[in-house]
């Protein structure tokens, strides 16, 4: 028997996201320690039978599925079990906000709007994985969270190394923040044989193991570009305080540069786990069994700047943040439209930026270009940045 992580009752965890490459890293951290924890809700979005396997396996209280016409099985899948099953949109955000110490929000996308909104308009803790909540509606998620009392401990393994590095140190003593990027499957890649990738050749990551939207952002670089738009809303830097790395060794995660001219580096292994475990534990710290550097058996560490050329989803993203939360709302809807286009094999790697690209240039025509006011009016825009997106693929796909 380990001892626990300090003297307290075991904190009640909701996972959004479950059954997802953070939902289930999570559950494996969780598992490690089962003293600790105590499930309360689990949410997928269409995987019943994962789910229920994972709602079981954890002794969750409540499992939901975001799918209406999967209940049935879900249902099935519980009986006997004691735990509540439940299905649909709404279902998801009462889970949202069931009352807990920590929900960690794991959806991938604009999906995770409504219900991880919901999480932060109530008093807790939440773990934030998905990025797209802050890229549509950083403003909104940031302040929400300020009225509500609520801390976001960023799961993002570079701002989490970032917010590892400022816990308890003053923001204005801040002069710049990095955040570094392996550089994807096609760090080394020309223009034109990026043209020809295949939806297998991005997926291909060379350091993480993560699920397909976000592998996809990696290889194109998006993701690094809604992580500088994540950044800013985190740690309230301007954009041009906040700079982007290539580090293919994926060792050091995030860079505070302070006003001293003092650096400090975030390290760790390229696994989630070790940022997962950190926002479970906070303040505390709990035991990881993951792997650890023997740093003299290390070739090098190696830091070049991006390539926005070949890579402009980069230069997008610092455009669409200097621009304002409607366009970073309309880059990351734009963006899960084209990446979805590509994987289904209807547009062309480089395609996915040049629709992004199109869909902010046509976007203030049918949208006000001003920031979201409501989480509703959040959506509605994302619903419409998709719809603009959607357009310019047909056109693509059929020229
Ligand atoms: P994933 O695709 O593996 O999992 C996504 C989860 O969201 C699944 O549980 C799925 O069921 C659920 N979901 C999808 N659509 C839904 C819907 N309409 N309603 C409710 N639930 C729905 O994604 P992932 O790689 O785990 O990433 C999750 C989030 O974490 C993303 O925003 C990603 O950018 C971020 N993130 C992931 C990693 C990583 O290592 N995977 C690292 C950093 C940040
Ligand atoms: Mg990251």
């Amino acid at each position: 028997m380990t001892a626990p992580v300090a003297d307290r009752p075991p904190r009640r965890i909701t996972i959004l996201g479950a059954t997802g490459s953070i939902g289930q890293s999570t559950l494996a951290v969780i598992a490690e320690r089962p003293q600790d924890y105590v499930i309360e809700a689990v949410t997928a979005g269409t995987n019943a039978a994962k789910l229920a396997a994972s709602a079981r396996a954890a002794g969750a209280g409540l499992a939901v599925i975001a799918e209406p016409s999967q209940y049935g099985e879900l249902k099935a899948a519980l009986a006997g079990t004691g735990i509540e099953a439940a299905a649909g949109a709404d279902a998801v955000v009462e889970a949202a906000t069931r009352p807990v110490d920590l929900v960690v929000a794991a959806i991938v996308g604009a999906a995770g709007l409504a219900p991880t909104y919901a999480a932060v308009t109530v008093p807790t803790r939440i773990a934030l994985a998905n990025k797209e909540c802050l890229v549509s509606a950083g403003d909104l998620f940031v302040r929400a969270a300020q009225s509500a009392g609520v801390s976001i401990l960023p799961v993002d393994s570079e701002h989490n190394a970032i917010f590892q590095i400022l816990d308890g140190r003053r923001i204005d003593h801040v002069e710049r923040i990095a955040i570094t990027a392996s550089g994807g499957p096609f760090r080394s890649w020309s223009s034109s044989a990026m043209a020809a990738a295949r939806p297998a050749d991005a997926l291909k990551h060379p350091n993480w193991s993560m699920g397909p939207k976000i592998t996809i952002d990696s290889a194109t670089l998006m993701n690094k570009g809604l992580e500088l738009i994540e950044a800013h809303h985190l740690f309230g830097l301007a954009g041009d305080r906040l700079d982007v790395l290539i580090h293919p060794q994926s060792i050091v995660h995030g860079i505070v540069t302070f006003r001293d001219g003092a650096m400090l580096a975030g390290m760790g292994p390229a696994d989630m786990r070790g940022p997962i475990a950190h926002c479970l534990a906070w303040p505390d710290r709990s035991p990881v069994p993951a792997r650890r550097f023997d740093l003299a058996a290390l070739d090098a560490l190696t830091f070049e700047r991006p390539d926005v050329e070949r890579f402009p989803a980069l230069r997008l993203a610092r455009e669409a943040l200097a621009s304002g939360g409607w366009a970073t709302n309309i880059l990351s809807a734009a963006n899960e439209e084209a990446v979805a286009a590509f994987l289904a094999g209807r547009i062309g790697f480089l395609q996915i930026a040049e629709i992004v690209e199109e869909a902010i240039a046509r976007a203030p025509a049918v949208v006000p270009p001003r920031a979201a006011a409501t989480i509703e009016d959040a959506i509605a825009l994302d619903r419409q940045g998709r719809q603009i997106a959607g357009a310019i693929i047909a056109e693509r796909a059929s020229a």
